[in-house]
This record gives C-alpha cells, structure tokens and sequence, in this order.
C-alpha cells in the first residue's frame, strides 16, 4: 500500500485544466522528485494533495484513509505538511519567533497569564522553545534568531520555512521549489538537510524546476505536462527520455 496517493485528480480554474486525470503514488520513506515546464499543474497538485484547494475529481488517500478535500490542518495532524512556493512567514516577528509559532497550537492557551498555566503547559512550551533552537541550529540560522525575517535573503527565508514546517514533525514532507532563489552554497545546504530527514525516515516530494539539483537528490522522477504525468521512474532513465526533453524544450 502506498503511503500517499492521488488518483484520477482533476482540477479547472475556470476553462483552463489545470491538473488533467493525475494519478501519483508514493511509498513511505521515499524521496520523490516533481518536475515539469511551467504551468505543468506541479503546484497545483500540490494543492490539491495537501489540502488547499479540493480538486474537482479523484481522491487523495493518506495511509490508506480517504483525506480528499482535508484541509491543511486535518493532513498537517495526519502526518502531511506542504511548504509553498512564496514564502509566508510573517515579515513582523523574528526568525526566533517565526519558529517557535509554528508548533502546533498548544491547547490554544498561550495566551493565558504566566500565574494561571499549569506545569504541563510550561513543560510544553519549554520543549517547543528547544526544538525550535534545535532546528534554528541545523538551519544555520542562529546568528540570525533575532533578526526579523524580513532581513532575511531568499535562501534564508527558504531555511526558515523549513525550520518552520519541521516544527509539525511531518511523516510526509512536500516541498515546493525550495531551492528556487537560493544561491549554490544555500542550495547544497538544504539539499543535504533534505538528505538527512528522509534518510532518518521522512517521505519527502519535491517540486523543482531545475532539473540538476534534482536529479542529484531523488530516487524518482515524476514528469508533470499539461497537467497530466508524461513519464515517471528513475531519474537517469526519465532525463533522456525522448518525451521529457521535448517538453523542456518546448516550454
Ligand atoms: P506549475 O506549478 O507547474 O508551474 P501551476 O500548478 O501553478 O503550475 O499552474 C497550472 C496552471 O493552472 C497554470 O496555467 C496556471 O496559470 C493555472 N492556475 C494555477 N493556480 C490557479 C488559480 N488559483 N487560478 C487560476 N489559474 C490557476
Ligand atoms: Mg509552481
């Protein structure tokens, strides 16, 4: 059984097919590469799997159980946590802050005054502070923890998404262009945290455009064009693949 799997999704914005009868399975514990020109429907997919929009036909299944339409919280508590393509953390607060925030909700009462929270919820907050710096640490943001991320570059911002998702502890980690804007150094750097996590387990897909980085990091390839998979398989075999070269080239 896979551990994710999408089939026959469909998607319209009004007359344009964006996702067009997409069928992609993933087995846990894989590192999964999606690629394709742009407007291939990749991020659109990705929507649809995680939860941001519902697609308009076929089903998403999440070990095993049917999530089609879940929203992103209810897969987030399922184990499946989706990054974007444009960072969204909040520019206002510091990078510190940014991750510490991304924990999941605890109990909802972080609000309540310091003399009114109870051992359990201290106790709570202190390990989401350790993981956060944790985190912070292996991101290599630390010199920046105080700094508001809206000093931040690009690469950096895409560090401290990470950071921040890795705050929900996925199972299942899908990543939208997470080298895009980041510069070559940076770009090893994720790459090789990227390596870690699913080394250490985690299924991780990919949503890449650039094709080298790519195929250095994952097991498969999965080639996305007008919506619907052109060719999928090991990332040698795809590239030279007749069908793939033409739609880069082609746009
Ligand atoms: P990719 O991520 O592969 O570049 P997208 O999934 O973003 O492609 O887009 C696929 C197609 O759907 C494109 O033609 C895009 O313009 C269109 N599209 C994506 N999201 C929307 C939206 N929210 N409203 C209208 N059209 C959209
Ligand atoms: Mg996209």
């Amino acid at each position: 059984m896979s551990l994710l799997s999408a089939d026959g999704l469909v998607k319209d914005f009004g007359g344009l097919r964006a996702i067009d009868g997409l069928s992609v399975s993933i087995d846990e514990g894989e590192l999964v590469g999606v690629m394709g020109p742009n407007g291939a429907g990749k991020s659109t997919f990705f929507n649809c799997v995680s939860g941001v929009i519902p697609p308009d036909e076929g089903t998403v299944a999440l070990n095993g159980t049917d999530v089609t339409g879940d929203p992103p919280e209810s897969l987030a508590h399922r184990g499946l946590v989706r990054t974007f393509q444009d960072t969204r953390e909040l520019e206002t607060m510091t990078v510190r802050d940014n991750v510490r925030l991304a924990a999941p909700d605890q109990s909802g009462e972080r609000t309540l005054p310091a003399l009114l929270r109870t051992d359990g919820m201290r106790r709570e907050e202190a390990a989401v502070r350790e993981r956060a710096d944790e985190l912070i640490e292996t991101f290599e943001l630390d010199h920046l923890a105080d700094e508001y991320s809206s000093n931040l570059s690009g690469g950096q911002r895409k560090l401290l998404e990470l950071a921040r998702t890795l705050m929900l502890d996925p199972d299942v980690l899908m990543l939208d262009e997470p080298f895009a804007g980041v510069n070559p150094t940076l770009t090893r750097e994720i790459a090789d945290r990227i390596r870690d996590l699913n080394a250490d387990g985690m299924t991780v897909v990919i949503i890449e455009h650039e094709l080298e980085t790519l195929t250095e990091l994952v097991d498969r390839l999965v080639v996305l064009q007008q919506g619907r998979l052109l060719v999928e398989g090991d990332p040698e075999t795809v590239l030279e693949d007749e069908r793939v070269i033409e739609a880069y080239l082609g746009g």
